[in-house]
């Protein structure tokens, strides 16, 4: 049933809200305070002509008689017919009205006004909103960079094992990594080196290889930039 798709009110038939609050405070529905708006809304409930369980996809009318009709139809199928106040609401006049309207588009749902939103089911519904939208497009660029990427697999396990905690202990190795990630990012964006600074744990090891081996060091710097002797304390 597209109508239960497409709103979220718990029921209809009953007189606009701008209407019963006319009728009982002299006042526009927006004029309301929020004590005033809650006992409308209580009144507009149970002034409803029918129900709308969206759990069980289904319109029931107020006075319905919790009751089926069964019966075969002559070629034998089983017919389950509402009960007669039930069936009386898909004539409701009102009813019709609520099943021609058209579906909005998903943009624009998420503007549907909030004050016919149930206040607990609006938490579980903002919680929710655009999530789908942001699994399929987070899942796009996945299945995109890893296209792009196949012949790289070594790296991205790489950033895996660093994100997932698998290499620690390492953290010589993940702050020069860090380094020179953010070395190249400075470099790329035209910005100077000056004051980059490398992370604890590679910065003792290259004061000690400077102590140790300048050689070695000399070596180091090399191939991975490295302290100047003079900032080496
Ligand atoms: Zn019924």
């Amino acid at each position: 049933m597209r109508y239960l798709h497409r709103t979220g009110v718990s029921g209809g038939g009953a007189p606009q809200r701008t209407k019963l609050s006319l009728a009982k405070y002299g006042r526009k529905w927006g004029d309301l305070d929020g004590a005033q708006k809650k006992s409308i809304k209580k009144e507009e409930a149970a002034q409803y002509v029918w129900v709308n369980r969206h759990d069980l996809l289904a319109v029931f009318s107020v006075g319905c008689k919790k009751h089926v009709l069964t019966y075969n139809d002559p070629s034998g199928h089983v017919i389950n017919q509402p009960c007669d106040p039930c069936s009386e609401v898909l004539d409701d006049k009102r009813f019709r009205n609520a099943l021609r309207r058209k579906m909005p588009s998903e943009e624009h749902m998420r503007f549907a006004p909030t004050q016919y939103r149930p206040d607990t089911l609006a938490t579980v519904w903002t919680m929710q909103m655009g999530v789908r939208q942001l699994v399929q497009s987070v899942r796009s660029r996945i299945r995109h960079f890893f296209t792009l990427h196949k012949d790289n697999d070594i790296f991205l396990e790489f950033a895996r094992m660093a994100i997932s905690g698998e290499l620690k202990g390492h953290d010589a190795l993940l702050s020069l990594v860090e380094f020179e990630v953010r070395r190249f990012q400075r470099l790329h964006a035209g910005k100077s080196l000056r004051n980059i600074q490398y992370g604890q744990p590679i910065s003792e090891l290259m004061n000690i290889m400077a102590n140790t081996s300048p050689q070695c060091y000399r070596l180091f710097c090399a191939k991975f930039g490295g302290k100047t002797p003079r900032s080496i304390r």
